[in-house]
């Protein structure tokens, strides 16, 4: 167990993220806030620890106890120049962390000391802070200001060659994506439907099983109904640019009652300057002819049909009740009924597969030519499933013998035979192999919701269990108001949820 000490708590995520990327299979006990005094006496002869003295303006210490994991004691210290400011210290200091953490292990991380779920709103931000200092220009980032921001963020946060290419190209096309919308002025709609078909190994979202939740499901509509209602009183005068329904799997309603969500969407919410209107159907078991003509019905423009992976002894293997020929079937049949823009998932890492199954699982794709891929590295959560079985089990991570970097290669390869972009980006914690989720698309089919919540520009009105509204103010300030996750709370208690959001927009 390695533990961990800092006389500064805002330092203590970082510090915890960082010796957890650099040693993945070790307990890492987080700095506790009481402990900020650091080093008591008491220390066990075994103990591993690692600690960083951040008071001292002009110098930056650290001290690494050797114990079972850590194979030698260091001590460290650093100067740090005077002329800096206090971002710019914090900053000198993540990277002599960094720095340290690196040579002591051999090594090199392809984010470097980054560790927030969006490494592309900072880029974002620099390019726009460089451009305006030029020209004025927010969005039209010239050659130069792409190499300088580039530059900046390696030296800064040690970002590889690779990971700076890709989130600049990223920011980038973001940018432009986002002028057509409307960041102050404009709000967008999540609606959650937190039931699924059976519970995949891996899942951790809000996802109950939709056999046992049934009966409940016209109350459960009723109360999306009076919370959208709300929604429109609360954001008058404001566009509503994109909704998005997600969950859980938003097909596991049966056709009437994905009939009744839609209808109550498109005649409560204000449709006339809708650019994107998306169902995550999700799981290829719970899609049928009849959802798709009912989804046709209404200005539904995009959908997900996911596979997750095109091995079907995978499929098994990770609880998902369909199989390779059931989603190629859903597929067709999605194209049939005239969807121009299907986006699929798939997961690198998954138990049992190796790189040659994602080649696989890329190679059949090609064949459907989907209009958007999203590429996400197996996360292990908390709250899964799988965490449970390995715990129980004590199972080695089994992701430690899976190539991320030739898998995500592969796959960044096959979204460009496709002809798609990476256009949004974002980690997670404990990701496979460190690196991110990525989303792929062509031209014209790019997910506008998913850039709106990955960057955070513009408020995000959610509603049902287990959903995360967002105010975004001018200023970059973002308040939050979480839904309860427990289905029947959140319907006994809809009156308060909705009230919790009247105050998150009041005034
Ligand atoms: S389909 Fe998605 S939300 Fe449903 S159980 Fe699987 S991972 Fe969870």
């Amino acid at each position: 167990m390695i533990k961990l000490k800092t006389d500064k708590h805002e330092y203590a995520y970082f510090l915890y993220a960082i010796t957890k990327s650099f040693f993945k299979d070790a307990p890492i006990v987080p700095p506790d806030k009481a402990s900020h005094n650091m080093l008591p006496d008491d220390e066990g002869e075994n103990e591993d620890l690692i600690e960083c003295f951040f008071d001292d303006e002009s110098l930056f210490k650290l001290t690494v106890k050797s114990g079972n994991i850590l194979p030698e004691s260091e001590d460290r210290e650093w100067e740090i120049d005077a002329s800096l400011d206090e971002e710019e210290r914090k900053y000198a200091r993540l990277g002599f962390v960094y720095d340290f953490l690196c040579e002591y292990t051999g090594i090199k991380l392809p984010w470097g000391n980054l560790t927030g779920i969006r490494p592309t709103k900072l880029y974002l931000n620099k390019l726009i802070e460089l451009q305006m200092e030029k020209d004025g220009n927010d969005y039209l980032f010239d050659e130069d200001t792409i190499s300088v921001a580039k530059k900046y963020m390696a030296e800064t946060f040690r970002v590889s060659e690779e990971k700076g290419s890709l989130s600049l190209s990223i920011a980038s096309r973001e940018q432009g994506l986002m002028k057509s919308l409307h960041s102050d002025d404009g709000y967008s709609l999540y609606i959650g439907i937190p039931f699924c078909p059976s519970t995949c190994l891996y899942c951790s979202f809000t996802s109950y099983p939709i056999f046992k939740y049934r009966k409940i499901v016209p109350e459960y509509l009723e109360c999306l109904k009076k919370e959208m209602a709300e929604a429109v009183k609360l954001m008058d005068g404001k566009i509503l640019d994109t909704i998005y329904i997600g969950g859980g799997t938003p097909t596991s309603l049966s056709a009437e009652e994905l009939d009744v969500l839609l209808s109550a969407v498109t005649e409560i919410m204000p449709l006339d300057h809708l650019k994107e209107f998306t169902v995550e159907a999700g799981r290829p078991d719970s899609i049928t002819i009849d959802k798709l003509k009912v989804m046709k019905k209404y200005p539904v423009n995009r959908i997900s049909v996911n596979p997750q992976t095109m091995n079907d002894k995978t499929l098994q293997a990770i609880g998902r009740a369909h199989t390779v020929a059931q989603y190629v079937d859903v597929f067709k049949l999605a194209r049939e009924e005239g969807f121009d823009n299907i986006n699929t998932d798939i997961i690198l890492g998954l138990k049992g597969e190796d790189v040659s199954d994602v080649e696989y699982t890329l190679n059949r794709l090609k064949e459907l030519n989907p209009d958007s891929l999203t590429v996400h590295s197996l996360a292990i959560k908390r709250a899964s499933r799988l965490k449970l079985e390995m715990d129980l089990n004590g199972t080695d991570d089994f992701r430690n013998e899976f190539d991320f970097e030739k898998a995500m290669g592969l796959a960044s390869k096959a979204a460009s035979d496709m002809g798609m972009n990476p256009y949004y980006l974002y980690r997670q914690k404990d990701m496979g192999g460190n690196l991110e989720n990525t989303g792929f698309a062509r031209d014209g089919k790019y997910g506008l919701y998913n850039i709106l919540m990955m960057e955070e520009v513009q408020s995000i009105y959610a509603v049902g269990a287990g959903t995360v509204t967002k105010r975004v103010y001018g200023n970059g300030r973002i308040e939050r108001c979480d839904a309860v996750k427990d289905v029947k709370m959140y319907t006994d208690n809809i009156e308060d949820m909705i009230d919790r959001k009247r105050k998150l927009f009041a005034d």
